[in-house]
């Protein structure tokens, strides 16, 4: 299943497609947002641009998904998902696919990851977090 990109969140999807994680960030006060917003959520500017992060983090949490209510995703189970924390920001976290080598077993929170882009056919590239 392909994700529904809003304009607002287009800059992010373009990143992806050339290998970036780039977060939306607020030229004023320097706060990070995601997702995206159409203000900043610290100090109301929109004056927002989209800059690249390290691409690394760690698990804040995470769930093994055994029976998906998606159709598209009911081969792949069990999969696991997660909030990865990044390090750029307190409170700053993304919403990903978690993989690597046994992943099922493997997978703890605060593991490190790094993003990698796999490309969903008929979308274009998705971020998903790998363990290091
Ligand atoms: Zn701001």
């Amino acid at each position: 299943m392909a994700p529904e990109p809003s304009e607002i969140a287009r800059p992010f999807w373009e990143g992806c497609n050339v290998g970036k994680l780039l977060i939306q960030r607020c030229r004023q006060c320097g706060t990070f947002i995601h997702h995206p917003e159409p203000e900043c959520v610290r100090c109301g500017s929109a004056d927002l641009i989209f800059d690249p992060v390290d691409g690394t983090g760690r698990i804040e949490t995470f769930t093994v998904v055994h029976r998906s209510f998606v159709p598209s995703y009911q081969d792949a189970t069990p999969y696991a998902v997660g909030w990865i924390a990044l390090p750029e920001q307190r409170n700053l976290r993304i919403f990903s696919a978690i993989h690597g080598k046994d992943v099922l077993d493997a997978v703890v929170i605060d593991a490190p990851v790094e993003v990698r882009f796999e490309q969903v056919e008929g979308f274009g590239a998705v971020p998903v977090f790998v363990l290091r």
